[in-house]
């Protein structure tokens, strides 16, 4: 790996990543159902909580 993968704020190479999901699914701005959307992948350091990616998981569930 490369050291440009270190975290900004800390150095640390450690990375976890979670997901938001629920009502705070990304949602499309067309749609008022409230459902479906997707989740969203936060990596974060693991050293600081830096978050580094937030990622839709399902982009073809957007319409
Ligand atoms: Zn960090």
């Amino acid at each position: 790996m490369e050291n440009n993968n270190a975290c900004s704020k800390c150095g640390s190479i450690e990375r976890k990543k979670g997901k938001i999901f629920g009502i705070a699914s990304l949602q499309s701005l067309d749609s008022n159902t409230g459902f479906g959307g997707s989740e969203l992948i936060v990596e974060f350091c693991k050293g600081c909580g830096e978050v580094t990616s937030i990622k839709v998981k399902n982009p073809s569930a957007i319409k």
